[in-house]
């Protein structure tokens, strides 16, 4: 191995895809890149990791962090007529209405440390709280933004930070006052913030985003192992942002070769709103437009005719599902059987945080199909081969498919990346008695998050023993930001 001083983890199994290998460390340099595996005289040195499997980090596409604040708190009848989508999002916006940005920051490292502790490394924050409650911009436009930069920093996770452009309520809708914190009318002024944002990110990748860090080096560093948050664009919905705004934010996208996010054709009365504006679906609006590429992701698209399917496929745009988040809020089943057939990728997402398990979440893809169609192995394919195929194929989507989707240097062991991983104790309940072949099965379809271990970002082992250092910390401000909530 090329680097003198290599630190290097030996667990019991490793996944390096697609099966498991004994006896194998993971071999990192001191800038917690990977540089392989070894065994024997290599690892003399290793952190022994006893009774675990080494896996690779999960990488969660799609978050809005602060709504871990309404957990538990949208799960009854609001209304005479049936609760839906928008009744929730009453709800929601009733809180968002309400936080500071220590509130946000606090929300935020909440929900960062619920994601560490179940083995996500990296998170795409679709990020839409720009301005003061009264919907006044705060003299730093990015002050939201960057508490909850400061909070994944603080938690030890990466992040892209999805900057939300919002313009109006909707199509020949009336404005409502719940979302004047996250309105910036033009185009102008969103792609003006983002910039600022952008350029005050790549001063401080290679640190550790500490709010009001003095740290001036300017270039982004060379080795992405070190690249701990980065800035995405992200136009909220073909709802909120009209097509001129939408070409102009999209083309300077692609123009930085950013991540580009957008809420796709989640709820039937968005798709039915945009015929009636332009007389097309938002997929069919959005590939004749030009602007779907390998870098967009259509988050959700739930509500799409298989002539949809093929123009996300021909434009090698991405989906991220979030079956999680949409079983709660009733919006619909992802067919995941129709983009994958089609060569879609598929990535994966906690969204509304009502419960934070990506390993949940890849398994609901399979599920929600097999209740649909009333069949089982749904995901399967003609050319698969061994037990662990349809488990395969659901991990890639919690690790290397969210990697690609915003943009994150994770998502696979291999070398040149970084050592972001997770390890599961062997003997825990949900898993045990696993044989080598069944184990990614195993761990896909019936993991708890109580088996998480150990989770390391870029070299560094921000979870040890299945605990976090400032977790004790982090709970109790959470517990008192939400008394002064609710009460
Ligand atoms: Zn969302």
């Amino acid at each position: 191995m090329s680097d003198p001083n290599p630190t290097s983890w030996l667990p019991e199994l490793i996944y390096t895809g697609p099966a498991f290998q004994r006896d194998h460390a993971l071999l990192c340099d001191q800038a917690g890149q990977i540089v392989g595996t070894g065994s024997g005289v290599e690892v003399e040195s290793a952190v022994l990791l006893k009774g675990r499997a080494l896996l690779p980090g999960l990488v969660n596409a799609h978050s809005h962090a602060f709504q871990r604040v309404i957990r538990g708190r949208t799960e009854h009848r609001t209304a005479h007529n049936k609760d839906s989508f928008w009744t929730w999002r009453e709800m929601m916006y009733s809180a968002a209405t309400r936080l500071t940005p220590e509130d946000v920051y606090d929300a935020s490292r909440m929900a960062f440390l619920e994601m560490a502790l179940s083995g996500i490394t990296s998170v795409g924050e679709f990020h839409y709280l720009q301005h003061g409650p009264d919907g006044v911009a705060y003299d730093d436009p990015n002050l939201l933004a960057k508490e909850v930069v400061r909070a994944a920093g603080d938690v030890g996770l990466r992040i892209a930070l999805l900057r939300v452009a919002y313009a109006r309520s909707g199509y020949e809708t009336n404005v409502n006052p719940l979302q004047a914190r996250f309105i910036e009318a033009d185009p102008e002024t969103y792609l003006r913030n983002l910039e600022q944002l952008q350029s005050e990110l790549n001063q401080s990748v290679s640190s550790t985003v500490k709010s009001g860090s003095s740290d001036s080096r300017s270039a982004l560093p060379e080795v992405r192992a070190t690249t701990f948050a980065w800035a995405g664009v992200a136009p909220h919905s073909v709802r909120a942002v009209p097509l001129d705004y939408l070409r102009h934010v999209i083309q300077f996208g692609n123009r930085q070769n950013l991540p580009v996010h957008m809420h796709v054709a989640e709820q039937l009365a968005e798709v039915s709103a945009c015929i009636k504006e332009y007389g097309r679906s938002p997929v069919a609006l959005l590939a004749s437009e030009g602007l779907l590429s390998e870098r967009f992701t259509a988050v959700h698209a739930i509500h799409v005719t298989s002539k949809a399917v093929r123009m996300l496929a021909d434009a090698g745009a991405m989906v991220c599902a979030c079956p999680t988040t949409e079983r709660n809020l009733g919006d619909g089943i992802v067919p995941v059987d129709g983009y994958l057939q089609q060569g879609v990728r598929v990535a994966l997402g906690t969204d509304s945080h009502v419960e934070i398990n990506l390993l949940e979440d890849a398994r609901e893809l399979e599920y929600h199909l097999r209740l649909q169609k009333r069949e089982r192995a749904v995901l399967a394919s003609t050319e698969d081969n061994g037990v662990s195929a349809i488990a395969e194929r659901l991990l890639a989507s919690a690790t290397i498919r969210g990697a690609e989707s915003i943009n994150a240097p994770g998502g696979t062991l291999e070398p040149g990346r970084p050592a972001d991983f997770f390890t599961v104790d062997l003997n825990d309940p949900s898993i045990a008695g696993a044989s080598e072949g069944d184990l990614l099965s195993s761990i896909v379809f019936s993991l708890s998050k109580t088996a998480v271990k150990d989770v390391v970002v870029g070299g560094k082992r921000i979870v040890e023993n299945g605990r976090h250092s400032e977790q004790e910390e982090i709970v109790e401000r959470f517990k008192a930001l939400q008394k002064k909530l609710w009460g």
